[in-house]
């Protein structure tokens, strides 16, 4: 059954149900929680956190359904993702709408840039998948033994809310591709694309059970799935906060825990990096208001160079218009919440306080606004490695530059992080691009504005997590491996 289409509009969006079974249910256990528009800081919605009776009905439906879709063809299976891709197209307007008001990307960045990363990913999956043998032969010398990869189960897959349906695709895909069954728990604050993508899935007739979604918070349904005992799986992309509560949540029950954290990127630019790599470096960081895990946050620049990068990152944050969601356009839209915005503008002041030169922005909202969650690009410059802003994933458009004196140094400072998720690099002489990159301990690196390409693996080490999303080990992720001798 689909709902009607979400609105932008001045009605009040009521969605209240989860989606469990094959069917909009009504919540059991539910609580109303107001979705708030960050344009504007009013109610755009209500929706309703789930309580335990509503996780439990969504687990026993994906466990009813199992054993069915795990012994589903690999083509039949393939066959219904590339219908939701066919729905997920038809409906792509929706979903840009859906994302702008939830969580406050100007409506073209929603187009463009949030609303693509489910057809990019669902496409590569599909590549993915069709190249993949799920039976497979250990070696030549052991024609009798066998490798199977087969689905670990029912999967809990909670998401955030910054790139709301880059990291909904990046779970719901492979492990419906992997023949798991799942319940997926949206961030509870932006849960409006997760109710747009369940219509998605509906319409593309997933069987009964082996998708449900229900909408809830963390001490809530995120822990019911993480405790659950017929929980196998949880694939969460969060902060590194909860991703600690979820893996210890999850340990009594020896669930596998996939795990997607957060980062705090070094983007080093060698004295001999080419022109453009200071300001592409910034627009990166600033890039979805600051709110990517892999954003480019600590700029360390070179000493013959850093001069000039500094007055270029504070004129290209000086030029960056901010404005609301529903207007057209490249300007910066707001952060998600009060919360971030609070948060953000406090990291300024501790930057402020604790000595690094402000060189663009600072606190307080932009000119021009005085309601939404706006904050203004922000440089800092003069910044070292101790200081609360290189240290803390700020997660909102907050650059802080580091000067270099050499190459080991460089490596020095990009490690010296808890996290590792991407560091990037920037430098014409290959050899030496190369020779970082084997020494940066992050899941990614990314070099001279070159973007990981299609199937490539996105996640962390350290800090950041411990899983790989996307491409062939995406769907590992969601595989459990039987070794099989005898084989006739
Ligand atoms: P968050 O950790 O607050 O929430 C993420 C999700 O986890 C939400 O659905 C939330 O309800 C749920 N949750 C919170 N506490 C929980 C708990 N104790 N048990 C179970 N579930 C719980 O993060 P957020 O603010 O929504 O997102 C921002 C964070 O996500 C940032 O740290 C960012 O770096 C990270 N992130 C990482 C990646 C990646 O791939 N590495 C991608 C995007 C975002």
């Amino acid at each position: 059954m689909a709902s009607a289409a979400l609105r932008q509009g001045t009605d009040m969006i009521e969605k209240r149900d989860f989606y469990i079974d094959g069917a909009w249910v009504a919540a059991k256990a539910g609580t109303d929680c107001d979705v708030i528009d960050p344009s504007t800081e009013e109610t755009c919605a209500v929706i309703s956190l789930g309580g335990q009776a509503d996780t439990d009905a969504a687990v026993a439906a994906a466990k009813a359904a199992f054993p069915a879709w795990a012994a589903t063809s690999k083509d039949a299976r393939i066959g219904v993702v590339e219908k939701i891709l066919e729905v997920y197209n038809a409906r792509a307007e929706d979903m840009s709408k859906a994302i702008s008001l939830e969580m406050g990307a100007p409506i073209d960045l929603a187009t463009q840039q949030q609303t693509p990363c489910g057809p990019w990913h669902i496409e590569n999956f599909i590549r993915a998948a069709k190249a993949f043998e799920f039976e497979q032969m250990l070696h030549e010398k052991a024609p009798n033994d066998r490798i199977l990869y087969e689905p670990v189960g029912v999967c809990g897959l909670i998401t955030p809310w910054n790139w709301p349906m880059n990291q909904v695709a990046l779970k719901v895909i492979p492990a419906l591709l992997t023949g798991c069954t799942m319940v997926l728990k949206p961030s509870e604050v932006s849960p409006l694309s997760s109710i747009v993508w369940s219509e998605i899935l509906d319409e593309a007739g997933v069987p009964a059970g082996v998708y449900n979604m229900v909408n809830g918070d963390g001490v809530g349904v995120g822990t019911q799935l993480s405790t659950h005992p017929d929980v196998n799986m949880i694939s969460f992309t969060g902060s590194t906060r909860a991703g600690i509560a979820i893996s210890k949540a999850a340990a009594d029950t020896l669930k596998r825990v996939s795990l997607e954290l957060g980062g705090k990127g070094a983007n080093i630019i060698f004295a001999d990096a080419d022109e453009k790599a200071v300001k592409r470096g910034a627009l990166h960081c600033f890039n979805n208001t600051g709110q990517s895990c892999n954003a480019p946050t600590r700029m360390l620049v070179e000493r013959a160079r850093y001069d000039e990068a500094v007055e270029t990152a504070a004129e290209v944050a000086g030029k960056i218009a901010v404005g609301p969601t529903s207007e057209p356009g490249r300007h910066m839209g707001p952060v998600v919440s009060e919360a971030q915005f609070e948060k953000i503008q406090t990291l300024i002041q501790v930057g402020i306080d604790e000595g690094a030169r402000l060189v663009a922005g600072g606190t307080g909202r932009p000119e021009g606004t005085n309601r939404g969650y706006y904050v203004r690009p922000t440089v800092f410059a003069d910044v070292n490695n101790q200081m609360t802003i290189a240290r803390e994933e700020i997660f909102g458009p907050v650059l802080s530059i580091l000067p270099f004196d050499s190459e080991e140094e460089a490596i020095e400072i990009a490690n010296d992080t808890p996290y590792g998720l991407t560091n990037y690099v920037q430098s014409e002489d290959a050899e030496k691009r190369n020779r970082v990159a084997r020494r940066l301990r992050s899941g990614m690196v990314e070099m001279n504005g070159q973007s990981r390409a299609a199937g490539s693996p996105f996640g962390g080490m350290k800090a950041s997590g411990n899983g790989r999303e996307g491409g062939v080990w995406g769907l590992e992720d969601f595989l459990e491996v039987k070794a099989v001798s005898g084989w006739g």
